[in-house]
């Protein structure tokens, strides 16, 4: 890195520097020669360089202009012939495409990805995992902070289950790989990370009347998670199009209702339902909330 003279530790800049976790990262990733790959965060390439030669395409996403410049002279500058010795003169790829950009405010469905890999940046992980999950991929191989990758594949009833791991798993099966000390990282992250294997689900398993609604029920339940699912219900009305709280858990359509227990769900606490119940209270409240 003091080659690069780049100090890091900005911009959630802690560069992996430990080689077998790098090729493990990579080998999790099962690349394969048609395999098209988008990297979010290159940093200096160290995972590029690692993930380049496997592929067919490599997009890279890099918000720090001085480290897409380094990334361009280090992956694709040709390297004169019989130079070894310098860093800067390149390994050449001609399947890598750096975009110099911030990726939250890129469209990526203008990129033609099937994998993903990187060693993200940790103050948009929750952001970037919702906006990964719009897009069709077949896998994800992602370093997060580890507290945040407990949260993502957290089951109902502890601490860590949240909206991010139901928005998570009703697209995905998010899997913890293994972790990774700070001290791999330099300058060292304060915090430990962990790499986690996120594989969209063929078909979803729940139902939705409308996704959109999904997702602003979830938001709604789990903004104030010690309170019963109806009080962040009633409090939420008004973004949930609700006009009658009373008449609407006083069973409207009582099949419904008794059936799939919403009776029964709203008494508890938002990390006490599991996806399933989620989708149905959803569903229900979307059917009924104009009634
Ligand atoms: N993949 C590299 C670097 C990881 S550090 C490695 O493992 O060594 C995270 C990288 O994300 C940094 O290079 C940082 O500049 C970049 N970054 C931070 N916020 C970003 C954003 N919003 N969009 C794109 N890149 C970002």
């Amino acid at each position: 890195m003091s080659a690069y003279k780049v100090s890091g530790g900005k911009m959630d800049q802690h560069f992996l520097i430990h080689e077998p976790t790098i090729e493990q990262i990579v080998l999790e990733a099962d690349l394969e020669r048609d395999d098209v790959v988008l990297e979010i965060g290159g940093g200096l390439g160290n995972l590029s360089e690692k993930i380049a030669p496997l592929v067919k395409k490599l997009y890279i996403v890099e918000k720090d202009e001085k480290l897409a410049k380094i990334m361009e002279e280090r992956l694709l500058k040709e390297r004169e012939e019989g130079d070894l010795s310098d860093i800067f003169s390149g390994l050449g790829f001609k399947n890598v495409e750096i975009i110099k950009g911030d990726v939250t405010k890129i469209d990526l469905s203008e990129i033609p990805f099937n994998k993903i890999v990187a060693n993200l940046p940790y103050s948009i992980s929750s952001e970037i995992t919702v906006e990964i999950l719009k897009h069709k991929f077949d896998v994800a191989i992602l370093m997060y902070q580890y507290e945040f990758a407990k949260r993502l594949a957290a089951e109902p009833n502890g601490k860590d289950y949240g909206r991010i791991s139901v928005l998570t798993q009703y697209k995905a099966d998010p899997e913890i790989l293994f972790k990774v000390p700070s001290e791999y990282f330099s300058p060292a992250p304060k915090v430990d990370s962990a790499v986690i294997k996120i594989k969209p689900k063929e078909k979803s398993e729940v139902f939705l009347e409308s996704e959109e609604y999904f997702f602003e029920v979830t938001k709604a339940i789990f903004g104030q998670r010690r309170k019963k699912v109806k009080n962040s219900i009633a409090h939420n009305k008004m973004i949930l199009n609700i006009s009658d709280i009373k008449n609407l858990f006083g069973g409207l359509c009582p099949e419904v209702y008794e059936e799939y227990k919403i009776s029964k769900m709203i008494e508890k606490r938002a990390e006490n339902l599991d996806i399933e119940d989620i989708a149905i209270l959803s569903n229900y409240l979307y059917k009924l909330k104009n009634v």
